[in-house]
């Protein structure tokens, strides 16, 4: 049975006709679902009794079961979710009143194969890839949970795709969510406000720069040369930094868009002066931007993040040999908004 969330508007459209329906009923449906924010045919008002039944008969619905909600201090708000078959995903609102942007992290698996050191979500494995549904009803859930049933404002203006999994290794699925998340008739999330974040997936990588010029890109680097990345990040194995970087600098030169590194700084992992030095030396020259990312402390993997004194340091060394680079800001600390950490807890 295909699911409603994850058909297009077109589709639905096309989908209803086949089965007799006029095209302005495939649209009531795509907006009560994107416009509206109602996932139950039940509350469908201006859809006839039996149309209301066919869709409750005909389609999957997927509707995320939020199982915990804990907001931080700053704003910042932390979701459980149960799937259909029990599993658990998280999800992230990230507020940022001073620019009025208004950010969700998504994840796009659940568990990851990916398996790097300093990961709660790696801790646990791969299950399975989200559908495109599941990845589209995140943001459907907090869209609704920020605007309340108005559905108007706050908006939500950005999607990272940086939650639990590496969503290139879910290409299809996600490709299709974010077709549904950016539709001008529906959430109308504009796509270069849209961002990819990868562990370094060169192939997808390629496909990415081939299929779509206008959605951001961000890499998690977190290392500077193949030897400590290997140890952090074991798909540097697969795709070493040289490769990683020739795949980087392609996507670059394809779509004209700055890609972001992220750099999560671990105490006594990656943070020295002399790997300041050595990611300065690597990035000259590419158009990009470093996040570095003071590490969320994760007590079962020895993760600790590093003191003030060593990110400012690290910092000074990039913004001296002019690469771009921001701290970014800590939220959600109070609520542990680390990748796969809640979910943890929450058992
Ligand atoms: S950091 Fe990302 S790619 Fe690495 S294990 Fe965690 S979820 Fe997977």
């Amino acid at each position: 049975m295909k699911d409603l969330k994850e058909l297009g508007r077109n589709q639905i459209i096309e989908s209803l006709k086949k089965a007799g329906y006029p095209a302005y009923r495939g649209e009531q449906v795509f907006n009560w679902l994107y416009k509206n924010g109602i996932s139950q045919p039940a509350e469908m008002k201006n859809l006839p009794k039996e149309l209301r039944a066919f869709l409750v008969e005909s389609y999957q619905i997927t509707d995320l079961k939020e199982i915990n909600r804990s907001q931080a201090t700053d704003g910042t708000v932390k979701y459980l979710w149960e799937l259909a078959d029990g599993d658990n995903i998280e999800g992230v609102y990230l507020p940022f009143p001073e620019s009025n942007r208004h950010s969700a992290c998504i994840s796009t698996q659940v568990g990851c194969a990916f398996g790097c050191s300093f990961c709660a979500t790696g801790i646990e494995g791969f299950k399975r890839d989200l559908t495109a549904a599941e990845i589209v009803d995140q943001v459907l859930k907090i869209q609704l949970d920020i605007s309340g049933e108005n559905f108007a404002e706050p908006r939500l203006s950005n999607i990272v795709f940086m939650g639990m999994g590496e969503p290139l290794a879910n290409f299809d699925n996600l490709m299709q969510a974010v077709e549904i998340i950016n539709a001008d008739q529906g959430l109308n999330i504009g796509m270069r406000k849209l961002t990819i974040s990868t562990s370094g997936l060169v192939p997808k990588i390629e496909k990415l720069a081939e299929t779509n010029d206008q959605i951001g890109l961000a890499v998690s680097l977190h290392a500077p040369n193949d030897r400590l990345r290997n140890k952090i990040m074991p798909i540097n194995k697969k795709y070493n930094i040289n490769q990683l970087l020739t795949a980087v600098i392609n996507y670059i030169e394809k779509t004209g868009r700055r890609v972001t590194f992220e750099y999560v700084l671990m105490d006594s992992v990656n943070d020295s002066p002399e790997l300041a030095v050595q990611l300065a030396n690597l990035l000259r020259g590419i158009n990009c931007h470093v996040n570095l990312i003071p590490a969320n402390p994760v007590p079962e993997l020895g993760i600790k993040k590093p003191v003030k004194s060593v990110i400012d340091n690290f910092y000074n060394t990039l913004d001296q040999n002019k690469i771009q680079v921001t701290i970014r800001k800590e939220m959600g600390s109070t609520i542990d908004a680390a990748c796969g950490q809640l979910k943890r807890q929450t058992r």
